[in-house]
C-alpha cells in the first residue's frame, strides 16, 4: 500500500481523530510497486504516518485541499469486515434510539464523517437503501457498501446508487455513477408509480430517487416537521420551498385550518399532491402551487394574504465559503417578506442548511430582518439536524441545518 508521511507536528489533529488530512500537512509520498504513475490514484487505500514513522490511520487518497479522508484510525490497512462493521454500528444507532418501527422505516443511515464514513452518505427509505458517495474512494468500494447494506440491514432489498451531482469532478473516474447496485423487488419503475411509499413517523410518502432532489427526500427535517405538527391546530400554514411536502403532511396531521405548499418545482409540487391525497384522501383544505418563493410572497402581500404558521426551508443560498455574503442577503429577504405576513401572534419556522453559514450568522440575518420589519420577535425554539445526521464531537464541520421558531406579534 502507499503511504504518507506528514510534516513534523501535523499529526496532531489525526491523533485527537478529525479524518482529514490537509495537502500542505504531506512531506512525502511513497508508493507502492503498483504505480506507474508518479501519484497515488485518486480513491485508493493510503496508509498514514507521522514523521516520526508512526502509523496514525488508512484512508482515501483524494485530489485536492484535503488529501485523505481517514476511514480507521491507528490502522496500517482496513480490518477486516471493516464495511459491514461500521454499517452494523450505524443501525444499531438507529435502532437503539427508536427510528427503526413498523411506523418509521425513512431514517439517515449513514451521515459521513458523523457515522465514521467521511464521503458516504446513505438514506434508506422502506427496502430501498439510497447510495450518494462524495469521494472517489467511496465510489470505488461501492459494491462492498452495497453487499454490507444487503447482508446487515434486515429491511434493505435493493440499493440504488446516486452519485452523479457529488462525486469530484478532479480526474476521470471509472464505472457507472448512477443505477442499481443490488435489486431484489420489483422494477423501480411500477414501484415508483404505483406501490412504493416510505414512512415517516406513520405518514407515507412516494419517494423519488430516481428522479427527486439529493438522495429523493429531505429526511434531516423530522424532528422539525413533527414540531410543526404540534403548533399547526387550528392555523394557517404556509410550507414555502415544500418539495415532497413534508410540513405539510404534519401539519395536516396537526389539525391545520389550511395549507398552502409552494416549490418552483413542478415535479415536487406533482408529488405534494400524490402524498396529500394518499394520507388525507378526504381532505379539502390543502393547495399546491409551482411558483417562486419571491414572487409568491410579494404577490400574496399585494392581495392582503397572511398566515398564522409560515415554514420557510429554502435550498442551501450557500454552497460555498465566498457565497455566504450574498446568502446572507439571501436569508434576510426572504426572511423579513415572511415575517411581515405573519398574523399578530403567529410563528414562522425558518431554516438554512448551507454549512458554510454558521448558527450566528444565519441568525443575525433572521435578526436583521425582523428589525427592517419593525415587529417584535421572539426566539422559542432553536433547531437543528436531527439524531440520525450525528456530528462527529471531533469534526464540528458536520453542523450544518439550523432553524429558529419565532413567535412574532
Ligand atoms: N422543506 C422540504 C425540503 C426543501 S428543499 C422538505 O421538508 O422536504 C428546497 C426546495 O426549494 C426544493 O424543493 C426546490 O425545488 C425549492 N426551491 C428552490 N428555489 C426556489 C425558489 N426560488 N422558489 C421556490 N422554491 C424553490
Amino acid at each position: 500500500m502507499t503511504t504518507i508521511y506528514l510534516k513534523p507536528h501535523k499529526e496532531e489533529s489525526l491523533k485527537r481523530f478529525h479524518p482529514w488530512v490537509f495537502s500542505g500537512a504531506l512531506a512525502k509520498v511513497v508508493l507502492d510497486a503498483s504505480h506507474k504513475a508518479s501519484e497515488p490514484q485518486e480513491g485508493e487505500l493510503v496508509c498514514v504516518r507521522s514523521a516520526a514513522n508512526e502509523v496514525l490511520g488508512v484512508g482515501h487518497w483524494q485530489i485536492g485541499s484535503i488529501a485523505v479522508r481517514i476511514l480507521a484510525f491507528g490502522e496500517e490497512d482496513l480490518p477486516k469486515d471493516f464495511w459491514a462493521e461500521r454499517i452494523r454500528a450505524a443501525y444499531q444507532v438507529r435502532a437503539s434510539i427508536g427510528l427503526v418501527r413498523p411506523d418509521n422505516n425513512t431514517f439517515r443511515l449513514i451521515h459521513g464523517e458523523g457515522d465514521f464514513l467521511p464521503g458516504l452518505i446513505v438514506d434508506v427509505y422502506a427496502d430501498t437503501a439510497v447510495v450518494q458517495a462524495h469521494s472517489v474512494g467511496m465510489h470505488v468500494n461501492r459494491m462492498d457498501i452495497a453487499k454490507a447494506l444487503t447482508e446487515e440491514i434486515p429491511q434493505v432489498q435493493n440499493v440504488y446508487y446516486k452519485s452523479d451531482d457529488t462525486l469530484p469532478f478532479k480526474a476521470p473516474v471509472e464505472g457507472e455513477k448512477v443505477g442499481y447496485l443490488v435489486r431484489n423487488t420489483g422494477t423501480p419503475e411500477s414501484r415508483d408509480a404505483e406501490e412504493f411509499w416510505s414512512i415517516e413517523n406513520g405518514l407515507s410518502f412516494r419517494i423519488d430517487w430516481l428522479r427527486g432532489q439529493k438522495t429523493g427526500f429531505f429526511v434531516d427535517q423530522r424532528e422539525n416537521r413533527a414540531l410543526v405538527e404540534r403548533y399547526a391546530k387550528g392555523k394557517d400554514v404556509l410550507n414555502m420551498f415544500c418539495y415532497t411536502g413534508g410540513f405539510s403532511l404534519y401539519a395536516l396531521r396537526g389539525g391545520a385550518k389550511s395549507v398552502d405548499s409552494v416549490d418552483v418545482s413542478q415535479k415536487a409540487i406533482d408529488l405534494v399532491n400524490v402524498n396529500v391525497a394518499k394520507n388525507f384522501p378526504k381532505t379539502t383544505n390543502h393547495t399546491a402551487v409551482a411558483a417562486d418563493a419571491f414572487e409568491y410572497l410579494s404577490k400574496q402581500k399585494a392581495e392582503g394574504k397572511t398566515y398564522d404558521l409560515i415554514v420557510l426551508d429554502p435550498p442551501a443560498f450557500a454552497k460555498h465559503r465566498d457565497a455566504v455574503k450574498n446568502a446572507l442577503r439571501g436569508y434576510q429577504r426572504i426572511n423579513a417578506k415572511a415575517i411581515e405576513m405573519i398574523r399578530p401572534g403567529g410563528i414562522l419556522f425558518t431554516f438554512s442548511c448551507s454549512q458554510a453559514v454558521d448558527k450566528e450568522a444565519f441568525r443575525l440575518a433572521v435578526f436583521s430582518a425582523a428589525a427592517q420589519v419593525g415587529r417584535k420577535v421572539r426566539i422559542l425554539h432553536q433547531l437543528h439536524q436531527p439524531q440520525d445526521h450525528p456530528i462527529n464531537i471531533y469534526h464540528p464541520e458536520g453542523e450544518y441545518l439550523k432553524g429558529l421558531v419565532l413567535y412574532v406579534e
